[in-house]
């Protein structure tokens, strides 16, 4: 990197770390504004404040983009054992459960992969099933897990009535999770989360049971349209300001926590990097840098899918899409950089650690579950940058998706982290005169999603003509 370019990180370091910002912002996120459940009030609130931020740290075009989508509100649930032994477990409704009232014999499905429906077969067909939430490879040489949604979709294909997901994680924590149709409509069958204890119990005394154990679902639970806001804000660059980067984490949380992890640090990560980025001296960006703090990702990713829609003409000029779902967390230091649907990325990343004196692992994924996903199957080249939250042995999430994900879990020293190396990693891709990104053909993006199965959810949801976006 040129002399011009250190000189520029030391001021954006010397911003980050003489700097409480990103602290305070967060806990005034989680402790006074709340979760930001999509669509509610306390979201659009989340919404109006970073916009505040945002026109305060001086960046340009600052707005809020409406987003229409289905919006679920919670209601009452139940999970009762009425047979052979009588008992009541505590259990949520999954956001975008329907509204049920059901009884029926339970099957255990294990771990709830395609391989336990293929193993049980017919078996389950009419059931309530009880599998794993998320759970921990096996071995090194395991395959990749599934999802939640991925879990639904196979136990609706086996012909269950239900599904609930037991928390692989002690404390006594619900899991939560969206199930939703796509466009936000009610999931195909009733989902509903359970702490470990309250699982494990379930199992054991069914097991206990010399025969067929009954239970009852009961679920509330309604649907609306509603409206959210992307909260977008701009440095435009001064060599190619028709070349966009674009950066940003979902503000949005689910309604049984604070949402501090997941998302909240990867916000304030956002926040932070945009403020130091807008102190540089006039000129210094060479490239636009577009912040998109983006609502409803728990729900179905409807902010990046909106957005995304909305700028369809902007996809070609789109250089390369950097989400932060996941920055933030912990105290600093396991910050690591996953690419998406750009392998021929790695090395360019890795010389710019290498460059920037700062240990991060570079890897890549096609991974669907957050909003560099629109940009990612349009073959504009995405990565998240994350970092490990404060949970060592927890399985999966660990605290996120239950009421544990609370402001507590960070801390100043792990935003500061991910914001100084997310502020150079843009300047770098906004600067470079030989940033390798390229925009990949629908053919080699078809490839990519058809190879890991990703086509399938996409045609259920109706977004195969999405592929590959709108040509140059
Ligand atoms: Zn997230």
């Amino acid at each position: 990197m040129t002399d011009d370019i250190r000189a520029l990180e030391r001021q954006l370091l010397g911003d980050v770390w003489t700097s409480n910002a990103a602290w305070d912002n967060l806990v005034h996120f989680c402790d006074v504004i709340g979760n930001r459940w999509a669509g509610s009030p306390s979201e659009h609130a989340g919404g109006e404040y970073l916009r505040g931020k945002l026109e305060e740290y001086g960046l340009s075009n600052v707005r809020l983009e409406p987003i229409s989508f289905g919006a679920w509100e919670r209601g009452a649930a139940s999970l009762t054992m009425l047979g052979p032994t009588e008992r009541s477990f505590s259990v949520i409704a999954l956001p975008y459960c329907p509204a049920v009232d059901i009884t029926a014999e339970m099957i255990d499905v294990g771990n709830g992969e395609q391989e336990d429906f293929d193993r049980l077969g017919d078996s389950v067909r009419g059931k309530i099933a009880i599998t794993a939430a998320e759970t921990n490879p096996v071995n090194a040489r395991s395959e990749k897990l599934s999802h939640r949604t991925d879990k639904l979709r196979f136990a609706e294909d086996a012909g269950a009535l239900a599904l609930v997901y037991i928390n692989q994680n002690p404390g006594k924590l619900h899991i939560s999770g969206a199930i939703a149709s796509p466009g936000g409509g009610p999931a195909a069958i009733a989902g509903l989360g359970t702490s470990w204890e309250d699982g494990s119990t379930l199992l054991r005394l069914a097991q206990r049971a010399d025969g067929p154990v009954t239970l009852r679902i009961h679920t509330g639970g309604t649907f609306h349209e509603n409206t959210s806001y992307n909260v977008v804000g701009e440095l435009p660059g001064s060599r190619w300001p028709d070349e966009i980067v674009v950066t940003g984490g979902h503000y949005d949380g689910h309604d049984i926590s604070q949402a501090a992890m997941d998302d909240g640090a990867g916000t304030m990560t956002t926040l932070e990097a945009a403020r130091v980025l807008a102190a540089l001296p006039e000129g210094s960006i060479g490239r636009t840098i577009r912040f998109v703090l983006f609502c409803g990702e728990e729900v179905g990713l409807f902010g990046s899918w909106g957005y995304t829609a909305d700028h369809e003409d902007e996809t070609a000029k789109t250089r390369f899409m950097l989400n932060l779902d996941g920055a933030g967390q912990g105290r600093g230091g396991t910050e690591a950089l996953t690419l998406t649907g750009a392998p021929d990325l790695i090395p360019w990343f890795e010389g710019q650690a290498e460059d920037m004196a700062y240990r991060m692992p570079v890897s890549h994924r096609m991974g669907p579950h957050s909003d560099h996903y629109p940009w990612a199957i349009r073959g504009v080249p995405t990565a998240t940058l994350g970092s490990k939250d404060d949970s060592p042995g927890l399985v999966g999430r660990g605290w996120g998706h239950t009421e544990a994900d609370t402001v507590d879990k960070g801390t100043p020293r792990g935003l500061q982290m991910s914001a100084a190396v997310v502020a150079r990693l843009l300047l770098r891709v906004a600067n470079a005169e030989d940033f390798p990104g390229r925009r990949r053909s629908r053919d080699e993006v078809m490839t990519q999603l058809t190879d890991l199965g990703l086509d399938e959810p996409l045609r259920r949801a109706d977004r195969l003509g999405l592929v590959g976006g709108k040509a140059e």
